[in-house]
Order: structure tokens, then C-alpha cells, then sequence
């Protein structure tokens, strides 16, 4: 991966937990073994998405097609108050990375949640496939979160008071 991969800056904010960084860059470079893909190597005949069982399971779908996550992604939108909610994981990360309207310590924790919730969502679907278990959204959310929170805590020591105030109400 060159360092002018355009998404490079957003993968390796450091905010982020560092396996949840990995499956952000193996998910952006299409490079998860989702079941389209093991079709493809002849390892399966089922292209069936493990989460929702309703859609070919490719990277596209996984993030943030698939029911499963858009349900994630959107708990997670209404959390951090992004009023939007028409993103793929690609313009997720487009418009993080460009964006000007929010201060950039917000942009941060959304970047930091989208890490973790593509790490959640990679993990549901191999409960899923090897446990035959899929978590309930609302148990994948509130592990988000709090991987999100314990993380920021420990790790972003200059918050300002208004940063403070902001992220202490979350
Ligand atoms: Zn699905």
C-alpha cells in the first residue's frame, strides 16, 4: 500500500484500535474473504451472506449494504449526530477525509466508530458463519461504543472543555 493511497490517511488515524485499522485496510482493498470470494477460489458453492442471508455477501454488500450493518451504521449516525445516512464505506471514508463541517476531533470518533464498526461487522459475520450465531444490533452497537469511548479515553489526552463536554455526553 502506497502512502498515496487515498484513503491511507483515514486508515491510520490513530485513534483507531489497531485491529480494527487492519480489517479497515483489508476491507477498503477488497482483500476479506467474504464468500463471493471463496466461490470464486472454488472453497464454497454458498455466496449467501452470512448476516442476513438475503443478498450475495461481497464487500459492497458487508459494508454497508447488508441490513445487519446499515442498522449498525445508522445507531451509530444518531450517536455521533451525522444526519446522513446514505453512505457506502467508500464515500464514508471520502467524506471524512474532505470534510469541513465538522471539527476535526468529531471527525476523529466518526472515523475511529466506521473502524469499528467494519471490525464489529467482520467479526458478526464469522460468528456468524462458524457459530451459526448472529448478534442482536443492538449488542453490536453497544460494543462499538464502548471500544470507541475506552479507546479515546485512553488514548486523545488534549481534548478542549467544549470536546470534553461533547464526548462525555455520548
Ligand atoms: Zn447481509
Amino acid at each position: 500500500m502506497g502512502q498515496n493511497w487515498r484513503y491511507s490517511k483515514g486508515i491510520w488515524n490513530r485513534l483507531s484500535i489497531p485491529k480494527h485499522r487492519f480489517i479497515l485496510w483489508l476491507a477498503l482493498k477488497q482483500r476479506l474473504m467474504t464468500r463471493e470470494r471463496l466461490a470464486k477460489m472454488g472453497i464454497t458453492e454458498c455466496t449467501d451472506c452470512c448476516l442476513c442471508g438475503v443478498d450475495t455477501e461481497t464487500h459492497e454488500h458487508l459494508f454497508f449494504e447488508c441490513g445487519f450493518s446499515r442498522r449498525c451504521l445508522i445507531q451509530l449516525h444518531l450517536w455521533l449526530g451525522v444526519r446522513r445516512h446514505d453512505f457506502s464505506l467508500y464515500q464514508h471514508m471520502t467524506w471524512l477525509l474532505r470534510s469541513h463541517e465538522t471539527g476535526s476531533f468529531h471527525r476523529k470518533v466518526i472515523m475511529t466508530s466506521v473502524a469499528a464498526l467494519v471490525y464489529q461487522v467482520w467479526r458478526a459475520r464469522n460468528d456468524a458463519l462458524w457459530n451459526n450465531k448472529v448478534p442482536s444490533i443492538q449488542s453490536a452497537v453497544q460494543q462499538i461504543k464502548f471500544n470507541v469511548k475506552h479507546r479515546i479515553n485512553q488514548v486523545y489526552k488534549n481534548m478542549t472543555p467544549m470536546e470534553h463536554r461533547w464526548f462525555d455526553l455520548l
